[in-house]
């Protein structure tokens, strides 16, 4: 197995393309390394588990919490795990954001690598060293930067993932589109996602043309000082109604692009609305949600691009081309309220 490294500030980290998990054990000493997975993941792929030191916690991202973090820790001492220990998450996103916080704090830090086993997780989640937990409805609100020392991408996973986790994934994928991606963008409009899951040569094409715009981006811009703001495209509304409205991450963000085209419609006169939210249903996506606009204003207000009085919010000027644009909170509350979104 041959990786591509990549370099970030502290660290370069190892990605393994289209690899085997049962090749896992080339890269990490089994011994010396514990996997965390949830319980959906171990019981649709068990016999890949087989032979390693195994935490598997409940499902969803209710569990992404700090109580979550507690009981692993316990378990991991109670396993011997030390400083020299690797800890794998295997799993979507929510498996991946916990397993990275937790080894970054554990013993004030120790070595951790992903493998994802969603699309989201893939093109998304795994890629970039933000891991973290939310509290309460705040999403993320607790975590780290910190980068992984190797993503291990083993597309034999997806073959179990449940219909609408499909379309989570897709709703990164329409937003690299829209903010840095023309070309693939116009990909989007023509397939759906029944025809790139039957072509395997496609999907992994994409998966990595994904990755590999993410990555780029968190090099230029690791700590998230400019450019990687770019990648927030729908989630500051997003993260607003998520944890709120039961939905799932991909949900939240396609409803919260769908907001931010309007508020792109007016202040940067962007014009190609209707072409992505064509897109966001052909993908099996919302475009809209029914919630009380005061109580997401006031988690909005908590929302980490909040600088001040203003918020640093993603607007579209074309399709492939996001910008970052400071709006007052009260301009942002007036135009948030008059929002409205018809099928
Ligand atoms: P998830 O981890 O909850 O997975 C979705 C569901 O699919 C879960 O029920 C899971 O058990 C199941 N599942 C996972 N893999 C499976 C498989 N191969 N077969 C069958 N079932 C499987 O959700 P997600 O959509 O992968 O990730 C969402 C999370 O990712 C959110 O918490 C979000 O905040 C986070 N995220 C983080 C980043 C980042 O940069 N760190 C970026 C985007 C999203």
């Amino acid at each position: 197995m041959k990786p591509l490294k990549f370099k970030f500030s502290t660290t370069s980290v190892e990605y393994y393309f289209d690899a085997s998990f049962n090749q896992l054990d080339e890269l990490v000493d089994k011994k010396k390394t514990i996997v965390l997975t949830d319980r959906n993941v171990f019981e649709a792929h068990q016999e890949k588990f087989i032979g390693w030191e195994l935490i598997v916690i409940e499902p969803g991202e209710e569990h992404k919490i700090q109580s979550t973090v507690d009981e692993v820790i316990k378990l991991m001492i109670e396993m011997e795990a030390d400083r020299s220990t690797t800890l794998v998450g295997v799993g979507g996103g929510v498996i991946t954001d916990l397993a990275g916080y937790i080894a970054s704090v554990f013993m004030r830090g120790i070595s951790f690598g992903f493998v994802p086993t969603t699309l989201l997780g893939m093109v998304d989640a795994s890629v970039g060293g933000k891991n973290g937990i939310d509290v309460g409805v705040y999403k993320n609100m607790v975590g780290v930067i910190r980068q992984p020392k190797f993503l291990f991408y083993d597309y034999s996973f997806l073959s179990t993932l449940p219909e609408n986790v499909w379309s989570d994934g897709f709703a990164e994928i329409i937003k690299h589109a829209c903010i840095k991606d023309a070309v693939a963008f116009k990909q989007l409009e023509k397939e759906d996602i029944d025809s790139i899951r039957n072509q395997s040569n496609v999907l992994g094409a994409l998966i990595q043309r994904n990755v590999l715009l993410k990555t780029q981006v968190v090099q230029n811009d690791e700590f998230e000082k400019g450019e990687r703001k770019l990648l927030n495209f729908g989630h500051t509304l997003g993260h607003a109604i998520e944890t709120q409205y039961g939905l799932t991450h991909g949900q939240a963000v396609a409803i919260g692009m769908s907001y931010a085209l309007k508020l792109s419609e007016q202040i940067t006169g962007f014009q190609d609305s209707e072409k992505v939210r064509a897109v966001i249903n052909q993908y099996r996506l919302p475009i809209k949600g029914d919630f009380d606009v005061k109580k997401v204003l006031d988690i909005l207000k908590m929302d980490k691009k909040r600088v001040d009085k203003n918020m640093n919010f993603i607007l579209l000027e074309k399709i492939g081309k996001g910008v970052i644009q400071s709006i007052p909170m009260v301009q942002l509350t007036k135009m948030v309220q008059k929002i409205k979104i018809t099928d």
